[in-house]
């Protein structure tokens, strides 16, 4: 992925230097407890996987947490600085990319687009939707329109989970503002509301759908983000669907448990996500995307 020298977005929140992450503990949280390096990585795998869709995290579904929980006092914003690691700046660069593919199809069906922030934190910082944390992996919180990214976790994803490569590390990021997309087109409300009125299991397909749609959108944002700049080839294309397919339940269920079981998935199949993925990647369009209007997922 030749992202080098392209545009970075200014909507990059730094609070690495635990600047505005005081609140639950500032950024050493988890090293802190004498955690291993280990442990914290199998904690955030699990977390991400088991226990933390992002909408059961922000309080969204119903009956796991009474509902949203208060916003957390306004912290001081950090200044719009681009983040001078090279990391950072691959983050910038590819939110700013999202940011140019998702105004123009707004543009184009006579919306418009509003940006979402993403911060980079350490350890814990105060979000809308609660403390966020590194072991939750990156999340999106409706509430302030932010998504939140530890990059610890994209060590993660290249040495525990296999997935290496700029682009499996993109494709997480498009992921993410996939949710706020949801939240904009008013999706992830429905969905709340869907689940308030039925089981555990309907609940958990209804969730999958909505990370597969998120999948999905990532692969409408790479198909235009591909026309714009040629900036990908197919090791790129490999690398994004290879995330997908290690970060799918069934893998990391296997790995943690040893055992597989479908009915407590809450992100799909490597199947699936590869699936999806690829269907917005080949189609370009939201409605490509209709995941709950599906036959079968
Ligand atoms: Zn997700």
């Amino acid at each position: 992925m030749k992202w080098e020298g392209g545009r970075q977005s200014s909507n990059v929140e730094d609070r690495r230097d635990g600047s505005a992450g005081t609140a639950g503990g500032g950024g050493r949280r988890v090293g802190g407890r004498g955690v291993g390096l280990g442990t914290v990585a199998i904690a955030l795998v699990a977390g991400w996987v088991f226990g933390i869709n992002p909408l059961t995290v922000l309080g969204l579904l119903g009956g796991e947490g009474g509902g949203l929980p208060a916003p957390a006092p306004q912290v001081q914003q950090a200044p719009a600085a681009h983040p001078q690691d090279p990391m950072g700046q691959f983050v910038a660069t590819v939110l700013a990319d999202t940011e140019d593919v998702w105004r123009e199809l707004f543009r184009a069906q006579g919306g418009q687009y509003q940006d979402p922030k993403l911060v980079l934190f350490r350890g814990a910082t105060p979000t809308a939707c609660g403390t966020g944390q590194t072991a939750m992996g990156p999340f999106y919180c409706p509430g302030d329109h932010k998504v939140y990214l530890d990059l610890g976790f994209f060590d993660t994803l290249s040495q525990q989970l296999g997935a290496p490569g700029d682009f499996a590390a993109a494709y997480v990021i498009a992921h993410e503002v996939g949710h706020h997309l949801q939240n904009l087109l008013g999706l992830s409300a429905k969905v709340q509301q869907a689940r308030q009125r039925v089981g555990r299991a309907e609940g958990n397909v209804l969730s999958v759908k909505l990370e597969l749609q998120a999948d999905c959108f990532a692969g409408v944002w790479a198909h235009h983000s591909q026309k714009g700049k040629g900036w990908l080839d197919a090791s790129d294309i490999q690398a994004a669907l290879n995330a997908a397919s290690r970060i799918g339940d069934d893998v990391l269920q296997k790995a943690a448990r040893g055992t597989v079981v479908p009915e407590s998935f809450t992100h799909g199949s490597a199947a699936q996500r590869q699936r999806w993925f690829q269907t917005g990647l080949n189609k370009g369009t939201l409605e490509a995307c209709d995941t709950f209007a599906a036959r079968s997922i």
